[in-house]
């Protein structure tokens, strides 16, 4: 269905010029096992924001960089101060990560200023493409940093203690990794933790936020689609556990003596597990465990353990959330052990706005390509930038459902038919008139 579609498919945009961008693109940070690693202001991700800044040059697309690193490239419309279109995503990966999460989604944003400039249209409104900063938070464990400081009014304080607090697995800390970074040559100088407010946008700068994703679950490939709408994305919650036992020797200290930290831990997992099951609908995980002081002839004294909560209902969201925290503390209390509970960061769900959602609906049908929507349960920056403006996804096919891996893969034809959809959809953003 999708060969005979794409022959009988008059694309507008250059699908060939975007797919070579991509495969260039994966080259950056690319590991013995083909997966990529481009975390927060590392080596590869600054040679990555290089490249793209190179890009953004070429394709004259006066490229700027803001004070949380954010890359932009633009179309300046006939009339400046109406509100702009923002289509974005990241450049940053997990580690060992995939070509396509995040990067696929912003060189089709290149990909889409490029063809409007080459068909001469000088729209109304201004046009950007946005390279957000630290999407996946993979290196210091703290997400979304880039979409965060665009719309933080109140909490940019926040936003800065957190950036002082956070650190690297070698004990750097984001503020230092940022100053660093900063050093890096032109637009970098423009990176300012101190003063990463600057960055903020009004609601009146930005009248709607695009982003193109690759889907990360397998819906649309059950289905048999190469594209689908996103109705919204659900919130998470995250937060940091401490067990705290007593460490002793595992010969001499009996079963009914101890205050084994590892197997409370091990209970409150599996209650967690329980509790999300019997939701009405959130996912909860444990990611990430540190057992100390990490011997096979002591026992556990102390575990620290990470918690992962979504829902796209933000009421069941904050129910399991509650009813978990309740749970390992009870567990804890039970067993005579101590527990710490570190709230981490909580976002709530975004819906997509209905206009971007009909914008793109026109546009499947106007290529007479069906129409589906899903919801995404994976975390997005459009997810942080609905406090901002009107939102709206397009999700691509992800073969197998793979993702945050180096066989995450979306084919060709695929990302040609999520890009157009994309030029579509924009164009009809850009001749809607008002604020
Ligand atoms: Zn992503």
């Amino acid at each position: 269905m999708i060969e005979n579609f794409m022959e009988s498919l008059n694309v507008t945009i250059d699908a060939n010029r975007l797919w070579n961008l991509l495969m260039d693109l994966g080259k950056i940070g690319e590991g013995d096992n083909a997966g990529v690693t481009r975390t927060s202001f590392d080596q590869k991700d600054i040679e990555a924001r290089k490249w793209f800044l190179k890009l953004l040059e070429q394709a004259e697309l006066s490229p700027y960089m803001d004070a949380a690193g954010n890359i932009f490239g633009q179309i300046i419309g006939k009339n400046p101060e109406l509100p702009a279109i923002l289509i974005g995503s990241h450049l940053d990966t997990v580690n060992s990560g995939g070509r396509f999460d995040g990067a696929m989604g912003v060189l089709m944003g290149v990909e889409v200023l490029r063809t409007l400039k080459e068909k001469g249209i000088q729209p109304e409104r201004t046009i950007k493409v946005v390279s957000l900063t630290d999407e996946e938070g993979a290196r210091f464990d703290y997400a979304f940093v880039g979409s965060t400081a665009l719309v933080e009014t109140e909490c940019s304080e926040k936003l800065k203690e957190n950036l002082a607090s956070a650190t690297d697995k070698d004990g750097i800390s984001y503020l230092e990794a940022m100053k660093q970074a900063s050093l890096a040559g032109e637009y970098f100088n423009q990176i300012n933790p101190d003063f990463i407010e600057q960055a903020q946008l009004g609601k009146n700068d930005v009248k709607a936020y695009l982003e193109v994703h690759i889907e990360q679950g397998k819906v649309l490939e059950n289905e048999d689609l190469a594209v689908g709408i996103v109705t919204g994305i659900s919130g998470g919650e995250w937060a940091e556990v401490t067990i705290m036992g007593e460490a002793g020797h595992a010969g001499t200290i009996g079963m009914k003596e101890r205050k084994d930290a590892l197997t409370a831990a091990a209970e409150c997992i599996l209650a967690i597990e329980k509790i999300a099951q019997d939701s009405s609908g959130s996912v909860a995980t444990v990611g990430k465990l540190e057992v100390k002081p990490g011997s096979s002839n002591v026992i556990p004294g102390r575990v620290e353990f990470t918690l992962d909560v979504r829902d796209i209902s933000n009421e069941c969201r904050l129910s399991t959330v509650t009813e978990i925290y309740d749970s390992i503390r009870t567990i804890a209390a039970n067993r005579g052990l101590g527990c710490e509970i570190r709230p981490v960061q909580s976002l709530s769900s975004v819906m997509s706005s209905p206009s971007v959602m009909k914008a793109v609906k026109d546009s499947l049908q106007e290529l007479q390509y069906p129409v589906y929507e899903l919801p995404s349960g994976a975390a997005h920056d459009a997810m942080v930038l609905g406090k901002l403006t009107d939102i709206g996804m397009i999700f691509v096919r992800s073969q197998s459902g793979i993702s945050h891996h180096p066989d995450e893969w979306s084919t060709f034809e695929d990302v040609a038919l999520g890009c157009e959809v994309l030029f579509r959809t924009t164009l009809k953003l850009l001749s809607t008139s008002g604020q």
